[in-house]
């Protein structure tokens, strides 16, 4: 891909599932890559698995992202570690998956920190030095539940939904300099968050983590489950030198399964 030796890359959520993907697929088209995620071991145990996976080096810095001023210190170690930061991919952790009044008021204010006050704050400490250099890429790494709510997703639904407008705003707000901002919308993608689900579905229903996969797999078209590095793809051509045109865009990634044609 174009335009992507050399540059250097922060993906948050990266300690495995798509931010880990997404990682790797940067590290083999030469980014200089950053991850980041809660706990220091495992993003240690990702950074050495993608560096065996690609022969590249990836920086690690350990943030919450339910703490905004974590994130603040995030940005300024990988400017201290790489003197810059050319793409920003910000990928997130899992909201509660329940029914809404079994959402308390703790995991809307985590969840509001987490997709709303630290992407705001990432955005507001990256792009000064994006605007002054003239080019810079951001791409928020968000749901299939920003086309298709589900039931029991009412936290990631809302929030990401906001994310998404707030791309759009910065796409148009930021063009003129250089800057591009898009969002992708990923279905089932194959992580431990989707086992995690998978496993959620099978006790509820009763049946086999083999059968809770087959159902969610029958409302694919596809029939499949997407890969990590699957989104993985997508990012670097949004990122590449070829992609400048493309701004304020949604992409879904889901083998077809939001059916609206918009
Ligand atoms: P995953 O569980 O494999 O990875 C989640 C990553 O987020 C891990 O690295 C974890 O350490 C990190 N993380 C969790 N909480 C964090 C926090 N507070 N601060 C910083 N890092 C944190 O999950 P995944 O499937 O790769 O999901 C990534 C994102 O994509 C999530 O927001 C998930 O809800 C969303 N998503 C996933 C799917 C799917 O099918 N896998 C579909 C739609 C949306």
């Amino acid at each position: 891909m174009r335009g992507l030796e050399g540059k250097v890359a922060l993906v948050t959520a990266a300690s495995s599932g798509i931010g880990k993907g997404v990682a790797k697929v940067l590290a083999s088209e030469g980014c200089r890559v950053h991850i980041s995620s809660r706990d220091e071991s495992r993003l240690n145990d990702a950074a050495n698995q993608i560096k065996t996976e690609t022969g590249r080096h990836v920086e690690t810095t350990p943030c919450d992202l339910t703490k905004p001023e974590d994130v603040r210190r995030l940005i300024n170690e990988v400017r201290k570690k790489s003197g810059s930061l050319d793409f920003l991919i910000i990928n997130y952790g899992d909201p509660k998956v329940a029914p809404f009044l079994d959402i308390t008021d703790d995991d809307w204010d985590s969840s509001i920190n987490m997709f709303l006050k630290s992407t705001v704050a990432m955005v507001k400490s990256t792009i000064p030095e994006m605007i002054a250099k003239g080019e810079g890429r951001v791409i928020f790494i968000t749901s299939l539940t920003t086309k298709q709510p589900l039931e029991n997703f009412a936290i990631s639904a809302s929030l990401r939904a906001a994310v998404v407008s707030l791309s759009k705003v910065l796409s148009i707000e930021y063009a003129e300099k250089g800057l591009t901002f898009n969002s992708i919308s990923q279905g089932y993608i194959m992580t431990p968050r989707l086992e995690n689900i998978a496993k959620r579905n099978a006790e509820m229903s009763r049946i086999s983590l083999e059968q809770a996969y087959d159902a969610i797999r029958r409302t694919i078209p596809a029939k499949r489950f997407g890969t990590p590095e699957e989104i993985g793809y997508l990012v670097s051509f949004l990122c590449s030198s070829d992609a400048g045109y493309i701004n304020g865009t949604n992409i879904q990634v889901d083998g077809g399964f939001v059916k609206f044609p918009y």
